[in-house]
């Protein structure tokens, strides 16, 4: 199984990571539930949400908003902050971004799915001052798979809600640079740019079919794992 994950959540003992397509498609209960089993994390442990592409997140920081949680059937959000122990939470994306956010100390992790609309509506800089509400270790960053900017096409109503310098002008067609913008995001926080990790372009699920789902490419709702356990 390919996972994508940032070494340093996983020498803090977070297992996490954006799943690769081998396993088949986590929109699938039973495959994203063979997913958790197979690295040894009890299925019953993860929490899901209704991925809205708004800007809502989750806080899971005691047994009481683990009530609450369970309380409620439908969770209309796309983000998570969590920080109970024996918890974990998840997200699916197929071409938005999974956006992990941590203190360095791996008390305070979240996760978020930030598609166009999401960093629009500036879901990775709430999410950082939401973390920093919580705590003043300093935070560290790692953009997951995504479509990047060789094949993040846009038509001009979508490029304008973006800031200028993250908007590339290329062959009379307009793209859009989601790593950028994130990073823009995330340092207006008060995130240091040197702790903020993103991959390569071989990391774009658009172009790597082999190794990602994409919506933009396929046009179906198959989708990746993206998920955080807190031992
Ligand atoms: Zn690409």
């Amino acid at each position: 199984m390919n996972i994508y994950s940032d070494e340093r959540l996983i020498n803090l003992g977070i297992i996490s990571g954006t799943v690769g397509r081998d396993f088949g498609s986590a929109r699938d209960t039973k495959i994203a539930h063979k997913i958790f089993e197979s690295l040894g994390i009890p299925p019953s442990k993860i929490l899901g949400l209704k991925q809205v592409h708004g800007d809502k997140i989750i806080c899971i920081n005691s047994a009481k908003d683990l009530e609450d949680y369970q309380a409620k059937e439908i969770h209309e959000a796309d983000g998570w902050l969590l920080s109970l122990p024996q918890t974990g939470v998840m997200i699916l994306t197929a071409d938005c971004v999974p956006l992990y956010l941590w203190s360095a100390d791996g008390k305070y992790v979240s996760l978020t799915h930030c598609g166009w609309r999401g960093v629009v509506q500036e879901l990775p800089k709430k999410a950082a001052e939401m973390i920093k509400t919580k705590t003043t270790e300093k935070l560290q960053a790692y953009i997951g798979p995504h479509i990047k900017d060789c094949c993040f096409e846009v038509k001009e109503d979508v490029a304008s809600k973006f800031p200028k310098e993250v908007v590339i002008q290329r062959e009379n067609k307009i793209f859009v640079d989601l790593d950028k913008a994130i990073i823009l995001q995330l340092t207006a926080a008060g995130v240091d740019a040197k702790e903020i990790q993103t991959g390569c372009h071989c990391q774009c699920t658009c172009c790597n079919k082999k190794d990602f789902f994409s919506y933009r490419r396929d046009g179906t709702k198959d989708a990746l794992l993206s998920f955080i356990y807190k031992v």
